[in-house]
């Protein structure tokens, strides 16, 4: 029977003097070293067991991950992820008593352009991620955020326009396995090269081998000025943050499909996810809420994404990383050293880091919550988000507040006469008039709006320029209004739904 299910406790300030001198709650005879949940009292060898419990309890009650399946764990560096990647080591090892049996690869996400670090802070940054990722002996990958500019949309076959096709070339796991003594080798020894060598005007994406990161590490400068571009069209911190987040999830999509993982395991403690699921809801984002919180999100029909550690606290993670050593590389973001109000995930964190200090269940009682709501919702393409790949939740009623917000917001702008959706699409030129396209037929904000969910909205209407946006959503967005232009043509020869 499993014993490290937290219950539902209620909200109350902890007894503070009996933290001191307390024996173990577990062994009762050890010392304990720390009070975790609301009261529990833990020597450092129950913890132990208690976080490995819990941990393999998450992955293994679900049974999604099956034996021998490639699984990507996204490592940012941070206490959670640091901690995840311990865990899973330990987990591999020959010693542990129930052994876990998938194969993780390991990938980083540079994001350093989003905080304009300079090549070589970036490059200093992805040395030290290196050095940990390699260690671990497991297959690793380093790209740049701003890579997710290049990707297809996911569509890509039908698609058009001048979208680059993305270079596979990333090595899979027995490759990677092999290369790993050589990998560690050459980060510690010396190395001729120590800047990244820049591409220009170069669109054609290779991902790095991280073995070779001092030489091979190449930041495309177009890409880095569009993320930059991009990110300082929208206004507010809000939006930036949300930006970067389903960028970030585009590209742990796309070296998913790529490098045959089938799963992506993603370090969010339960802590992060409190303030995620709160961030949320005030984002617009309440319909996502659940799937951007629960175990397993099931967006996406091939690719599901895991929070292996959402039953631990950030005070559980960082109490791990301390007793077994665990490094962490900080990295700055967005927010580092920001007002507390700057954005409202920051506030938001403020606010629930806060609360959780004097009311120590408040982290669980909200994940509890957020399981209570439902993300079990799966639907088809032309109904998901072109930025977020979510369900579309905006085919509301007339009546519906995503109405009157539109309405409202047509009135500012004097223009609610007449609905100009039906845009009149001409001959690219190339042809007898049949195709009924314009050759760099760019998607208007209206365009792009219809296609996106009501949060992402808010994201896109907080940029002064729609086409900053990268080319997997600007191409699933034309490829979209294509197929209603082609469906709304033959409208009338269509067989009709009894
Ligand atoms: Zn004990
Ligand atoms: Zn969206």
């Amino acid at each position: 029977m499993c014993s490290v299910q937290d219950d539902d406790m209620p909200l109350k300030r902890p007894e503070k003097d009996e933290s001191f001198g307390r024996l173990c709650m577990k062994c009762k005879e050890e010392p304990a070293v720390l009070i975790t949940r609301v009261n529990d009292a833990f020597c450092r060898g129950c913890f132990q067991v208690y976080v490995t419990h819990k941990f393999r309890a998450a992955i293994g009650k679900t049974k999604l991950v099956r034996d021998g399946e490639h699984v990507l764990v996204a490592f940012s560096g941070g206490p959670s992820s640091s901690a995840l990647l311990s865990l899973i080591q330990e987990g591999l090892s020959q010693r542990a008593h129930k052994k876990l049996r998938f194969k993780p690869g390991l990938i980083f996400i540079d994001e350093g352009a989003t905080v304009g670090l300079c090549a070589a802070e970036r490059l200093a940054i992805c040395e030290k991620v290196q050095s940990v990722m390699t260690n671990s002996g497991f297959p690793c990958y380093i790209k740049s955020l701003e890579e997710a500019f290049e990707l297809m949309p996911e569509n890509e076959g039908k698609s058009t326009g001048n979208i680059h096709t993305v270079s596979t070339e990333i090595n899979n796991s027995a490759d990677c396995n092999s290369s790993q003594a050589d990998s560690s080798a050459s980060v510690s020894g010396p190395h001729s090269s120590t800047s990244p060598a820049f591409r220009d005007g170069d669109s054609s994406i290779e991902s790095v081998r991280t073995e070779d990161i001092k030489s091979n590490y190449q930041i495309n400068v177009n890409l880095e000025q569009r993320l930059k571009e991009t990110i300082d069209s929208m206004k507010s911190v809000s939006a930036r943050e949300d930006f970067i987040c389903s960028l970030r999830h585009k590209i742990l999509l796309d070296v998913a499909r790529h490098c045959g993982y089938s799963k992506v395991m993603l370090g969010s403690c339960g802590t992060q996810l409190a303030v995620r699921l709160l961030t949320d809801i005030s984002t617009g984002r309440g319909a996502h809420a659940a799937m951007e919180t629960a175990f397993a999100d099931r967006r996406l029909k091939d690719i599901m994404f895991l929070r292996p550690m959402r039953d631990f606290s950030s005070k559980e993670v960082a109490m791990y990383n301390s007793f077994h050593n665990v490094e962490t590389i900080f990295i700055p973001s967005l927010t580092t050293k920001a007002e507390t109000n700057v954005s409202i995930e920051h506030l938001t964190e403020s606010f629930v880091t806060g609360l959780q200090a004097d009311y120590p269940s408040t982290v669980s009682n909200i994940m509890r919550t957020g399981e209570k709501l439902d993300s079990s919702t799966e639907k088809k393409v032309d109904e998901k988000c072109a930025m977020c790949q979510a369900p579309l939740d905006t085919s509301v009623g007339v009546s519906s507040a995503l109405s009157a917000v539109e309405f409202s917001q047509k009135i500012s702008q004097g223009c609610i006469e007449g609905d100009n959706s039906s845009k009149t699409v001409e001959c690219c030129g190339e042809g007898d008039g049949s195709c009924q396209s314009t050759a760099q037929n760019s998607p208007d904000q209206k365009e792009v709006l219809s296609s996106l969910c009501y949060a992402c909205r808010l994201t896109v209407r907080d940029m002064d320029d729609v086409n900053k946006l990268p080319l997997y959503v600007l191409g699933d967005v034309a490829w979209r209004s294509k197929r209603s232009n082609m469906k709304k043509e033959i409208e009338d020869f269509l067989l009709q739904d009894v």
